[in-house]
């Protein structure tokens, strides 16, 4: 009898009720509580001299530095406002490349060299400190002897402060950089970008609207995941150790009767999503949508919209907010990009467009988007822009998660193309053959039934297959994994089309210069860009073999593990790219680079050494342990005198458990070979290449044989959670 996995079983059936500490906020409108925990606006206003509010609002709104006069004075009443609030300590809050948040408290209180006890806040502590930076990854960038690493703080993110059980502490957005400035985070190479695009994009709005003078990047992410009990989590050492199920035959029924999107919530997860609502309401995170997913038992979370770097923050935010507001209620929360075998894996659809400061969104097509010259301009360079460095954008979504994904017939294939719809697709078509189309962006009434109002029918359908979708009035990335920071595919995005968008005015200048009519350059070159970027488009099947060809002719890249999309950060093209838009020296891109390739390698070496430990001492013992118990019987049965023909259903039994534990125990052999020759190579590229190629076969081998050894042994022998529980006990 496996102890563990019932006992789970047990407690889950045991609980009364799921430990709830929701607090039902003060009253039942959300605005009256958005945002009560961040030093917004109201708070900047009552606690700040006016001096150092306009010096925040210039900051936040302009990018203004702030002098370290001006940073007392706002370091001054922060520590006011936190205080008021029951605050003891202060940490800057910070996106290592590790890809999880960091943090390091320091109290307020402090002891003067005379030995007084005093309370001290100073602009110098709020703006930069220094953490020991030799202990995150800096991918070669520090030597040994370069240790110090310093944090600085981004007025352009609120500071907050974050509630653990009751203990309260103020965290201030910052930059995690060397001794010598570089970027070791995703942070401050996202800020560059931003300041990078804006310059390109204020440039090129001119053309059109004079009162443009700030373009911000817009994100709106979509966060999926999974939800399971946590007695069952803590019975699974593959996910406890490496997020995913590295073993677990599919349940018979899973998501194939479609009926878990969108259905009712259950009412445990009901809880859980409303108690994270409020807790990440009360920290200004935008949270607005909620629903079920296709997996059983993965759930989605969408905010609005907002200026990317907040965005992001508040994205990673969550992320850490999800896991502990689980806990709270004894589930645990996969953030993993692939936590279960044969069910969909989760996403974070990073939905991207550009506003001004006039309050336009520059992807909105309009009513007569054939026409806004304006919207094609923009709409076509992003386009020519993902066209010219699809490859980069892959790159930057390549993780050992992720390789579950992509390509894997359910998310977004590995070959990075734009789908447009029928309508834009169709208007481009025009354009590029005529020089003007005649279409228009109305939206058809389609009339159902007389006892409904009519269907308004959008111009552009949807298509879950393609990985940088158009949707109404921005862009759908679709391939990003969920547990990722979304900076990276962000910070991309700015910079290809930032590039393109200098390129453009650079060309449109050149010709207005020769003469030609401003309008009538701008519709020469998009003309151009549209026949060149043409093979990125593709309205199809993205998941189909008929793709893959057409996309090899057409030259596009495929991709399919991170090795392979990584090495192309250090190619000239790119390191040039990021040179030049400021946004990556060629060392930090380097560094970056081997950070990457660093964590895939070991990534797998934890999920290598978590599947043998749990091969050798959990699958095996319990299926050597119920194989005994049949060949005992059959020894019993031909001892009292039976046939043979009498005991062949156990022998069948006794053939498939001993072929299976045969297979597993070579395939672990193996894979221990294979993992050693992949650690033995000197360059990491090497070994990164070695653990795609040869070790992760090995993982699924072994994965197929332990599989099928939960289909014949007992069921109370087996040690294991096994999907349906995982999946529909709750
Ligand atoms: P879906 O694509 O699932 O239909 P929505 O259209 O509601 O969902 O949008 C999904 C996400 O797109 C949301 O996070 C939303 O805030 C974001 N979004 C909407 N408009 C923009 C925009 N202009 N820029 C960036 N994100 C946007
Ligand atoms: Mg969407």
């Amino acid at each position: 009898m496996s102890q563990s996995r019932f006992n789970a079983l047990d407690t889950i059936q045991n609980r009364a009720e799921y430990d709830m500490e929701y607090v039902e906020p003060s009253t039942g409108k959300i605005s009256d509580f958005f945002g009560e925990n961040t030093f917004n606006d109201a708070a900047m206003k009552q606690y700040l001299t006016e001096t150092a509010y306009l010096a925040m609002k210039s900051a936040i709104q302009g990018g203004a530095k702030i002098s370290r006069e001006i940073a007392n004075q706002i370091a001054s009443g922060l520590q006011t406002w936190a205080q008021e609030r029951g605050v003891t300590h202060f940490s800057h809050w910070f996106q290592p490349l590790t890809g999880k948040n960091a943090e390091k408290h320091d109290s307020f209180f402090n002891l003067t060299p005379d030995g007084k006890i005093i309370e001290e806040f100073g602009g110098d502590v709020l703006t930069q400190q220094e953490p020991d930076a030799s202990s995150f990854p800096g991918g070669g960038m520090r030597t040994t002897a370069e240790a110090r690493g310093y944090t600085i703080w981004d007025p352009s993110s609120p500071a907050f402060i974050m509630e653990v059980g009751g203990d309260k502490t103020l965290y201030i957005p910052a930059a995690f950089v060397t001794w010598h400035g570089e970027a070791q985070d995703f942070k401050l190479p996202l800020l560059r970008s931003q300041v990078y695009l804006e310059k390109s994009a204020v440039g090129v709005c001119q053309y059109f609207d004079k009162n443009v003078t700030r373009v911000i990047a817009t994100l709106g992410w979509e966060q999926e995941f999974f939800l399971v009990d946590e007695a069952l989590f803590n019975n699974r050492p593959d996910l406890q150790m490496t997020g995913r199920t590295l073993v677990g035959r599919v349940s018979a029924k899973n998501q194939q009767l479609e009926d878990m999107y969108f259905g009712s919530i259950p009412e445990r997860i009901y809880a859980y999503m409303r108690d994270l609502e409020t807790e990440c309401h009360k920290l200004a995170i935008p949270l607005r949508t909620r629903h079920n997913e296709v997996g059983p038992a993965q759930f989605e979370f969408a905010p609005v919209f907002e200026e990317v770097n907040v965005s992001v923050d508040h994205n990673t935010l969550l992320m850490d907010m999800m896991e502990r507001v689980a806990r709270r209620h004894k589930l645990a929360c996969l953030l993993h990009e692939k936590p279960f075998a044969g069910v969909n894996g989760s996403g974070k659809h990073n939905n991207w467009s550009m506003g001004t400061n006039t309050g336009k969104n520059l992807l909105s097509p309009g009513k007569d988007p054939a026409n806004n010259l304006q919207f094609l301009t923009f709409f076509v360079n992003t386009i020519k822009a993902v066209h010219d460095h699809a490859d980069i954008l892959r790159a930057t979504i390549a993780t050992a998660n992720n390789d579950h994904r992509l390509g894997a017939n359910e998310a977004p294939p590995a070959i990075i193309s734009a789908y447009l719809g029928a309508t834009l697709d169709q208007m481009l078509h025009e354009i590029e053959t005529h020089g003007k189309s005649s279409i228009g962006a109305v939206k058809n009434a389609v009339d159902l039934v007389s006892k409904l109002p009519d269907m308004e029918k959008d111009t552009t359908d949807r298509n879950r297959t393609s990985p940088f979708a158009f949707t109404g009035n921005k862009f759908e990335i679709r391939a990003v994994g969920s547990s990722q920071n979304c900076a990276g595919p962000m910070m991309v995005m700015n910079t290809i089309v930032g590039h393109q968008l200098n390129e453009f005015k650079h060309q449109v200048d050149a010709a207005i210069a020769h003469g030609k009519p401003q309008d009538q350059a701008i519709l020469d070159i998009l003309v151009q860009y549209i026949k060149e970027s043409k093979a990125v488009r593709f309205e199809g099947n993205g998941y189909s073999d008929e793709w893959k060809e057409e996309a090899a002719k057409r030259g596009l890249g495929n991709r399919t593990n991170t090795p392979e999309a990584l090495k192309v950060m250090t190619d000239k093209k790119n390191v040039h790219l990021f040179a030049k838009s400021g946004v990556l020296s060629e060392k930090e891109l380097d560094a970056h680079y081997h950070v990457y390739i660093h964590t895939y390698v070991t990534k797998l070496q934890i999920e290598v050494d978590t599947l043998a430990d749990m091969c050798t001492t959990m699958i095996l013992p319990a299926s050597i342990n119920y194989l005994s118990k049949v060949a005992e019987n059959i020894h019993h049965l031909k001892a009292i005198g039976l046939k043979a023909s009498s005991y062949s259903t156990q022998h069948e039994i006794v053939e498939h458990i001993s072929k299976h534990i045969t297979g597993l125990g070579d395939a672990l052999t193996k894979m221990h070979e294979a993992r050693h020759a992949a650690d033995g190579h000197d360059h990491l590229e090497h070994s990164a290449a070695a653990f795609a190629g040869e070790v992760k076969p090995l993982m699924e081998e072994i994965r197929h044989h332990a599989d099928s050894l939960e289909y014949w042994v007992e069921d109370s022998h087996w040690p294991l959670a096994k999907y349906r529980e995982l999946f529909f006990v709750r």
